[in-house]
């Protein structure tokens, strides 16, 4: 028995307690638990990166790390499977998100991110959504990676300074010159398959 005096303080009161002055309700559940959700974006390349732009604070991380130790800013197979395993179970909810960044992820290959969506179908629970998101400069992507990221309905963010006299005044690559072609003409193949 709970009595009314408990149910104001104890979050295990019953919400049948009606003359209770402070209601507690449950909070939301999922599949009979209680909802848990988090968002991780990850960096499995750190910040390592195949262009240059005039403003981009990130590459200099790479001077933060081990990676002139040589030791590889790459996260690798093992590692990618208890990060993928760990982020699914500590969830409870409908729909489990992951957001790839970096510098550049798309340096890891398509074998990689296709490592990846085999890892999620590993770790998929039943009734639960697995989505991913990306953000790239767009440069290394091809007709193979559009086909797989359409496949796999990955949200893409495409890294766009606007026309392309200001894209190229920033977003260069490593010999100075602008990425812009490069990067709308995917952004035409990407929309068309869509
Ligand atoms: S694409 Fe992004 S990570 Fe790469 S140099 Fe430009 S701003 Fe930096």
């Amino acid at each position: 028995m709970v009595s009314s005096s408990n149910a104001t303080t104890s979050p295990m009161a019953s919400s049948s307690n009606a003359e209770s002055p402070m209601q507690l309700t449950q909070g939301p559940q999922f599949q009979g638990r209680p909802s848990k959700r988090m968002h991780v974006m990850a960096k499995p390349i750190g910040a390592v990166c195949n262009i240059d732009c005039n403003y981009c604070y990130y590459l200099s991380k790479q001077d933060l790390l081990e990676y002139k130790k040589g030791c590889s800013p790459e996260m690798d197979e093992a590692m990618l499977e208890q990060y993928i395993k760990n982020y699914i179970q500590a969830q409870n909810t409908p729909e489990i998100i992951f957001s790839w960044q970096g510098g550049e992820p798309t340096m890891l290959g398509l074998n990689y991110f296709k490592k990846i969506v085999e890892l999620q179908a590993k770790y998929q629970p039943p009734g639960v959504k697995i989505s991913n998101d990306l953000q790239t400069n767009g440069t290394l992507l091809d007709d193979k990676w559009c086909e797989f990221l359409a496949k796999h309905n990955f949200l893409v963010g495409l890294s766009i300074d606007g026309p392309q006299m200001l894209h190229d005044a920033y977003r260069t690559n490593r010999a100075g010159r602008g990425t812009h072609k490069q990067v709308m003409k995917l952004s035409n193949y990407y929309i068309n398959i869509k």
